[in-house]
């Protein structure tokens, strides 16, 4: 198959608001690498991290295309490359997904055919499900009877950190800032959730917890909550901050960490699927849980490529309003 001369591209070439989004329809590919592979995208999974890029909070060198993950069939492969064929379906993850055609090294993909998942659902599930699935079993490897928390629990990374945690066996309290969302987070496996709009969080989780705190507190959300996971931690537990909703954490003493023997930690998923073999582990570790049932896909909403579209879908991501995974249907 042949890659048209110009394609449609999501890019930013400058950093702001939503009006610095761009769908450039002049893009191409460069030539293919050894070990790259050139991939018709199908769909491409929105995240919270694409706002950050075009907000300027992560910088990056500019033109820079957005898009972190998406799914799709192979169109080429380099010279080197063992583990894909054309006309293969993959997973992958790599920046430039929100496009109609992408270019990836070979280990940041994954086979789709053998896992019998479709394109949609991978696209759905890959980024922020192996966020969860990683940060369980390595961030903090839970165990049963762990007691944790779960910030923005309805949440595309937290409705799944809620739904694998209860499978591998913690009490899991969950904060929301909504009643329907609240709902969801316990139809998903939520022990307790705190609506926190309306409740005293600290409050609560001392009092689900019989004073003793939770052992690990999974953040996404950041600036608002950074201080409050201090104060809720259990004694030895552990602080895993890995997002931004809300605002960049600000810089803190690390004596904060003394009074319980804290660990925090700021992980990125990338350096838990670093290598082809972590990618392929993980990844077929979740594509069973799917299987199984463990872990149900939760879909917010599917948007169009086009530019309006994928600025409403910036705009949804950031506003609390949404629920689960924004997924955008890139070409057929
Ligand atoms: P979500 O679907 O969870 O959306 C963010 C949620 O955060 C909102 O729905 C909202 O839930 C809550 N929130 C609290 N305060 C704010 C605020 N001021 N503005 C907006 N939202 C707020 O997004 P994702 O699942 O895509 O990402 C969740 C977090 O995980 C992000 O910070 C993201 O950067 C991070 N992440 C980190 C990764 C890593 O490797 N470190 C990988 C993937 C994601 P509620 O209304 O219930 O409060």
């Amino acid at each position: 198959m042949s890659i048209p001369n110009a394609f449609k591209q999501l890019k930013i070439f400058a950093t702001g608001g939503l009006d610095k989004l761009v769908l450039d329809s002049s893009s191409s590919l460069g030539e293919l690498g050894p070990r790259s592979i050139n991939v018709q995208v199908s769909y491409a999974g929105i995240n919270f991290i694409d706002t950050y890029f075009r907000s300027g909070l992560y910088p990056v060198s500019l033109p820079f295309n957005l898009g972190q993950e998406g799914a799709g069939k192979v169109v080429a492969i380099g010279s080197q490359v063992t583990r894909f064929k054309p006309g293969q379906s993959v997973a992958f993850y790599s920046s430039g997904s929100l496009s109609e055609y992408t270019q990836i090294d070979e280990s940041k993909a994954v086979a789709l055919d053998k896992a019998n998942v479709s394109e949609f659902d991978a696209a759905t599930v890959l980024l922020q499900g192996l966020t969860a699935w990683t940060f369980l079993r390595e961030a903090h490897p839970v165990q049963k009877g762990d007691k944790i928390l779960v910030h923005a629990a309805a949440g595309g990374v937290g409705l799944i950190l809620v739904q694998l945690a209860k499978y591998l066996g913690a009490t899991v309290i969950g904060t929301v800032s909504t009643p329907e969302k609240a709902q969801l987070a316990k139809g998903n496996g939520a022990d307790h959730v705190i609506l926190y709009t309306k409740e005293d969080v600290k409050e609560r989780v001392l009092e689900i917890t019989n004073g003793e705190g939770v052992i690990a507190n999974f953040d996404g959300v950041g600036k608002d909550t950074f201080d409050l996971a201090f104060q809720v931690a259990a004694r030895r537990g552990t602080i895993i901050s890995f997002g931004n909703a809300s605002g960049a954490v600000p810089p803190f003493s690390i004596l904060q960490l003394t009074p319980k023997n804290l660990k925090l930690l700021r992980p990125t998923v990338m350096n838990y699927i670093a290598t082809a073999e972590e990618l392929d582990k993980y990844s077929s570790e979740l594509f069973d849980l799917i299987a199984k049932g463990v872990l149900k896909i939760h879909r917010h909403g599917v948007y169009n490529f086009d530019i309006d579209s994928l600025r409403q879908a910036q705009a949804d991501i950031t506003s609390r309003g949404t629920t689960g995974k924004l997924v955008v249907k890139v070409s057929d």
